[in-house]
């Protein structure tokens, strides 16, 4: 006989706090990942071993909002669904599009990217040039970190039992002027795992670099990202030199540890996440004519 899964689905939002707080729960966005992760052989159920708890049709969950430059994304928002809002920004939607296929995207939240922390999460290096923040909410209160602290290793992310991923905080992304780009190294445009994942955003101001962020996805444990290499374009005339260039991947070359594995070889990884900087850098789309 089929061991039996306690399962709850409260109407709100308190009462799945409450209830997490009272027992250690598996969550349930859309299951994709979950049910992967739990899966068994065909025709036996698969064996969760806590306690399951469903928040994917919770509505405070689900709410895209706007609060002054910053934008607010709701954990539980599909894919699908952020497809069609007219608030999500284009590099955000073009990291989607890449995401599996429609059955997925219809099912696959962005918060259960973010709790799932896989080292190739399609939508982790653009949330990190975006210096996204995550708000979390649990029976004591809600707090707000960082996605760089609260994703701590392969699956590891920084979350109490009792907390839930409330909301996606991309602070000022609706101000104009940066330019942002995500690419996805893959089998296939789509429907495909990265095998190298990068987002780079670059502002200029009178022709000098005023802000400048990028992020590597698959190349290591978590998204390789380094504030203090950035930091050496800040203020340099653009177009680049070469040199300038060729210091920050040279940079990045020594903190890239990419692995070998089913999909792909550390050796290739490197290579194309440098090419990757490299073109981004070069780039005539955010230059003077
Ligand atoms: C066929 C297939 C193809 C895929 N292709 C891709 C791909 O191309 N790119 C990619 O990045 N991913 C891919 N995935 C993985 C998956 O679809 C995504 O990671 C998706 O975003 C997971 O969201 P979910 O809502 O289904 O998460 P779930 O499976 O429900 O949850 C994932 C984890 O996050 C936790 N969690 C979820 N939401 C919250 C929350 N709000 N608060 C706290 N914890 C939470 C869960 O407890 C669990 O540990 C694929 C999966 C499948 C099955």
């Amino acid at each position: 006989m089929a061991e039996k899964i306690t399962a709850y689905r409260f109407d709100r939002l308190d009462q799945t706090l409450s209830q997490l707080n009272k027992e250690n729960c598996s969550i349930i966005a859309g299951g994709t990942d979950v049910m992967v992760l739990h899966k068994s052989r065909r025709g036996v159920p698969p064996k969760i071993p806590n306690p399951v708890i469903f928040i994917d049709h919770l509505s405070e969950l689900k709410r895209v909002y706007q609060n002054q430059k910053d934008l607010h994304i709701g954990a539980c928002c599909t894919y699908s669904e952020l497809l069609e809002d007219p608030l999500i920004p284009l590099p955000l939607k073009n990291a989607i599009k890449t995401i599996a296929a429609p059955a997925i995207r219809n099912r696959g939240t962005l918060g259960g990217n973010i709790c799932n922390a896989s080292p190739a999460g399609d939508t982790l290096p653009l949330l990190y040039v975006y210096n996204a923040k995550l708000l979390l909410r649990s029976v004591n209160g809600d707090r707000v970190v960082a996605i760089s602290d609260f994703i701590q290793g392969v699956r590891r992310v920084g979350r109490q039992h009792n907390e839930i991923l409330v909301e996606i905080i991309l602070p000022s992304v609706l101000e104009e002027g940066s330019h942002v780009v995500f690419e996805k190294v893959g089998n296939r445009n789509a429907d495909a795992i990265a095998k190298v994942g990068f987002a780079g955003l670059i502002r200029v101001n009178d022709s000098r670099v005023e802000d400048v962020r990028f992020a590597f996805g698959a190349v290591g444990p978590t998204m390789v990202r380094s504030v203090d290499i950035e930091k050496k374009l800040l203020g340099k005339p653009i177009p680049l030199a070469d040199s300038d260039v060729a210091e920050v991947v040279a940079a990045f070359d020594k903190i890239i540890r990419p692995i070998d594995d089913q999909r792909s070889t550390a050796i290739y990884r490197k290579k194309v996440a440098l090419n990757l900087l490299r073109y981004f850098l070069s780039s005539k789309q955010y230059q003077p004519n």
